[in-house]
């Protein structure tokens, strides 16, 4: 990506949102690329520090009216907001293929993703029930309950650009706090719909705010003393980086990282049902999911066969403009990091592994200046290698051949990474084994992307996740509230005289 920039006339700008306006902020412009294509389709304004500070302080300003709205009303912009989420999903869907590149009917499966949490966001009447207990001493009651932070930032990654945010933002926002995304600066324009949205739905001015930018923004948010939490999602240096700033800071920190997910393959398993599993998983979205399936752990005698199917399928992939409804697979993001990618290919090659499907070479007709990467496919893959051990985040899929289970499993416990994972069998004890020994987050048993409902939460082991909390669902409620512990009794009940014990229950 080319250095930020003055912006130029002829191209469209993309800014921020605050105080329930768009608006603009900063000195610096970064291009934003239609990836199929290579052209840069706008412009995007990075916010400075004090853009930064304007969009908290809308949210400082908003927060104590918001906090005391009853959470019912609040489930009600939710309730509107999901409605208008449905019929404007085609075209956040269309915003989201044009900057990302991803396949439309897959930017659409984002969009539904996003919605799920909005509509468990619905039930945030019932999710902020404390509880009660009652004659915990002689006349006295105590109970508990869950209170908004203040103003939540949330700092979000290329590569879901509409759903990730709204991992974040329906239950932050339901709980009662005032919030401020800052999206990747590489596929900017979904947030802004989604401001203009909520905005739609009734929601308050200044609950929720958009700054575009980069690293300046970023850290002017980890910084700025109104504040109160941060999640992140995105690579792990950054997610470490978040997490060590943001908590120095005072600050409640959620910080989701990369992966590397591994799908184990038992001789047992239906061969179909797995290389159709792989295919998708591995090259669906060109790779670039903090789901993907990127290494293949062929279990005995099952590599042969797995390696030749999966080579024949690799190469039969269709792969075009995501806005062509025959693509199975878009170009990546930028140019910067396909050549990323090619890199990785080029260094597992020099590591040693068998470059089986090589997709370096592919040009797309009409598409020539677009940022695509063929399907990779290596065999022989061995833990010693970058290939394996790093996040490549493109189409390659890695097959490493292990003798058996107990291998299986050690090697994917011994990677750093700890995402997702998936194991195919037909056998339900070594499925369970597999569940209960394995030390990562997100268990798929013959399924490859087993990301948890909105009603379940998200969230890696190991460098995957830095905090305490996974992403959306109970833990996200917890996350953007307070508990509190109230003990209560009423005068008629106050015997007289001073006491200088501790209280025991009498
Ligand atoms: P990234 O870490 O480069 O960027 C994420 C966010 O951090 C962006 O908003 C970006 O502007 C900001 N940022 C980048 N560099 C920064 C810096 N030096 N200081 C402060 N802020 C900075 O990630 P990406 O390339 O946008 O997204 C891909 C990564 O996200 C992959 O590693 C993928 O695995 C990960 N990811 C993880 C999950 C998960 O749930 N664990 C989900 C989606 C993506």
């Amino acid at each position: 990506m080319n250095a930020p920039h003055a912006p130029h006339a002829h191209l469209s700008r993309v800014a921020h949102f605050i105080d329930g306006q768009p608006c603009s902020g900063g000195e610096r412009w970064a291009p934003v690329f239609n990836p199929a294509t290579g052209d840069v389709s706008a412009e995007v304004q990075l916010a400075d520090a004090a853009t930064v500070d304007a969009a908290v302080q809308a949210g400082v300003r908003a927060f104590p009216a918001w906090a005391d709205t009853p959470p019912v009303r609040r489930a009600r912009v939710m309730f509107r907001f999901k409605e208008l989420l449905e019929a404007n999903r085609d075209a956040i869907a269309t915003a989201i293929t044009r900057e990302h590149g991803k396949v439309l009917d897959d930017a659409r499966g984002e969009v539904t993703r996003g919605i799920e949490v909005v509509e468990f966001a619905c039930g945030i009447p019932h999710l902020l029930k404390g509880e009660y207990s009652e004659q915990v001493s002689t006349g006295i009651d105590q109970y508990s309950m869950r209170q908004p932070l203040g103003v939540c930032a949330g700092i979000t990654p290329f590569n879901f650009p509409c759903m990730v945010p709204m991992w974040m933002f329906p239950i932050a926002i339901a709980c009662g706090n005032a919030f401020v995304l800052k999206p990747s600066e590489r596929d900017p324009s979904a947030a802004l719909l989604l401001a203009d949205l909520l905005k739609q739905a009734g929601l308050p001015d200044g609950v929720f705010n958009v700054v575009q930018g980069d690293k300046a923004a970023v850290d002017a948010l980890l910084a700025h003393p109104d504040v109160a939490a941060v999640s992140f999602v995105g690579s792990t240096p950054i997610a470490q980086y978040i997490h060590n700033t943001g908590t120095a800071h005072g600050k409640r920190v959620q910080a989701l990282g990369g992966a590397k997910n591994h799908m184990v393959v038992m001789p047992d398993a239906d061969l179909e049902q797995a290389v159709d599993a792989l295919i998708g998983s591995a090259y669906g979205s060109a790779g670039e999911r903090c789901m993907a399936i990127s290494v293949c752990v062929a279990v005995g005698r099952v590599a042969d066969e797995l390696v030749a199917r999966l080579a024949e399928r690799a190469r039969q992939l269709k792969i075009g403009d995501g806005m062509d409804a025959s693509s199975e697979m878009g170009p990546l993001v930028t140019a910067q990091h396909q050549a990323k990618v090619m890199g990785y290919v080029d260094t597992g090659v020099a590591e040693g592994a068998r470059l089986v499907v090589d997709g370096r070479q592919l040009k797309v007709p009409g598409h020539e200046k677009g940022f695509f990467v063929g399907g990779c496919l290596f065999d022989q893959v061995q833990p010693f290698m970058r290939i394996y051990q790093e996040e490549i985040f493109g189409p390659v899929l890695g097959v490493v051949r292990v003798p058996d289970f107990a291998a299986a499993v050690d090697l994917v416990n011994a990677h750093e990474f700890g995402n997702g994972v998936a194991l195919f069998t037909a056998d339900g004890n070594t499925a369970r084994e597999f569940t209960r020994r394995v030390k990562i987050g997100m268990v798929g048993i013959n399924v490859p992307i087993p990301v948890p409902m909105a009603f379940y939460s998200f969230g890696g082991w190991k460098k995957s996740l830095f905090g305490d909390t996974h992403a959306y669902g109970m833990e996200g409620v917890r996350f953007y509230t307070r508990y509190k512990a109230v003990m209560q009794r009423w005068p008629g009940s106050i015997a007289k005289g001073a006491e200088f014990v501790m209280p025991t229950a009498k």
